[in-house]
């Protein structure tokens, strides 16, 4: 197995996020949920593993990050990538520097670059300060995020507070002039004993003169925009094909069914748009409650139905309802009671001959991956912006009678009113 590039993300979403990026520049791309137990297929260039470590205690981010670290090595990737989000998300102690300074260690490294800039979606660095649009990130509504407020937009005088090595700025100067300068100012840096980059960055263009200049480094710590620049230094290397179709996946055929957990205004769109073409069935978080055996009752029901045309289970309702049914039971109680009557309602359909499963909602996504026993997913076509098929990975994959799941898990507020109608036609049957 010859996997190029290995990454580390620091949230499931933000690893979907890379996963699609990689897959648009060329490379066939595998998301694993957490640290990987069983080994992946072997037509694979880039691994994110997705981790749940952007607000837990140092300590415990870095001892993931160094556990997927050793995954990854032994996995034979020739590069690392600690992928975080776009408006830097940490506190004064952590989690980026350390992670980044633990990942290196462990590389026998001791320089990288760390690089939030994505300049089409509004983030840009310039004097090492990031900007969220026209404004500063301390000037964002960053300033108030509940877990990680961002008060300092200076990314060098930052991240230095969470390091025990030293930042340095690669400023726009160097940039402009390309890749070979950039490389330059490392050298510089290094020699003054720095660490860490912080690279200036105004467009996409010095996104990928950044990224080729990374070709050396064993570890780079970035938002996603890096993704842009490192797949041409593998091709460049030899080591990935010039044009390749990185989004292809195994035909799955199989039933079709969409489960909504989600309450967002996006799906809220969606199940209507669904309900007036589709069979549809309404999860009741009070029938639930009162101990109804719900999950039989839809089974039951879709018996007959979906076997001839897609049909949705949902439990989305207007603010106004879920409010209601949050004040008698409890925010928590109602959304694990519908959580897990969907995660059981998946059951039953695969197990019913679902091979094409849309869910909408993240929560919702979450439970029904556990339930169906899913550790990765191989990314495929996009479907809307954010939004790939995949198929699931799970720990029976090598068994050959088990049919491949073909899965787009739809953050709620994600995707045109009639992604559940057209979805399938991204699809192989
Ligand atoms: P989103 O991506 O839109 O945030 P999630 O699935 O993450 O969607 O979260 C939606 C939450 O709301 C889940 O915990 C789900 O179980 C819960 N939920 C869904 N329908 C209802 C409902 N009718 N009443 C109360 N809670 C609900």
């Amino acid at each position: 197995m010859s996997i190029l590039l290995g990454c580390i993300a620091d949230d499931f979403t933000g690893g979907t996020d890379l996963a699609g990026m990689l897959v648009k520049a060329g490379m066939r791309t595998v998301q694993m949920i957490g640290i990987p137990r069983e080994p992946i297929g072997d037509d694979i260039d880039a691994v994110v593993i997705a981790l749940k470590s952007r607000t837990s205690p140092v300590e415990e981010a870095v001892a993931e990050s160094l556990a997927a670290l050793r995954w990854l090595q032994q996995a034979g990737c020739r590069q690392f990538y600690f992928k975080y989000c776009s408006t830097f998300d940490s506190t004064p102690r952590g989690n980026i520097g350390p992670v980044g300074e633990a990942l290196m260690q462990a590389l026998s490294s001791n320089f990288t670059i760390a690089s939030p800039a994505f300049p089409v979606n509004g983030r840009t660095i310039y004097k090492g300060h990031l900007f969220v649009g026209d404004i500063l990130l301390s000037d964002s509504g960053m300033r108030n995020h509940p877990l990680t407020p961002m008060t300092d937009a200076n990314l060098v005088r930052f991240l230095q507070t969470q390091i025990k090595g030293k930042v340095g700025l690669v400023d726009y100067a160097t940039v402009r002039q390309g890749a070979e300068a950039i490389k330059a100012r490392f050298e510089t840096l290094k020699a003054e004993g720095c660490n860490f980059a912080v690279p200036d960055t105004i467009t996409n263009d010095d996104l990928i003169a950044i990224g080729a200049a990374c070709a050396d480094l064993p570890l780079v710590t970035a938002g996603s925009g890096i993704a842009l620049g490192l797949p041409q230094n593998f091709r460049r290397a030899g080591l990935l094909p010039e044009h390749q179709v990185a989004d292809a996946l195994p035909p799955t055929g199989g039933l079709r069914a969409v489960i909504a957990g989600s309450c967002s205004i996006a799906t809220q769109g969606q199940v209507a748009a669904m309900r007036e073409k589709h069979p549809a069935f309404n999860i009741d978080p009070f029938e639930l409650a009162n101990g109804k055996d719900v999950v039989s009752e839809a089974l039951a029901w879709a018996k007959g139905k979906i076997e001839k045309e897609p049909v949705l289970f949902y439990a989305t309702a207007t603010p106004d309802a879920v409010k209601t049914v949050q004040a008698r039971l409890g925010t928590e109680k109602a959304g694990s009671l519908v959580e897990n009557a969907l995660a059981a309602i998946a059951q039953g359909i695969v197990a019913l001959g679902v091979g094409q499963l849309i869910v909408a909602g993240g929560e919702t996504s979450g439970a029904v991956v556990k339930a169906l026993g899913v550790s990765g997913l191989r990314i495929g076509p996009e479907i809307d912006p954010g939004v790939p098929w995949t198929t699931g990975i799970t720990k029976d994959a090598t068994d050959a009678t088990l049919r491949p799941l073909a899965l787009a898990l739809k953050s709620g507020n994600f995707g045109t009113p009639d992604f559940f109608l057209k979805a399938w036609n991204k699809l192989a049957s």
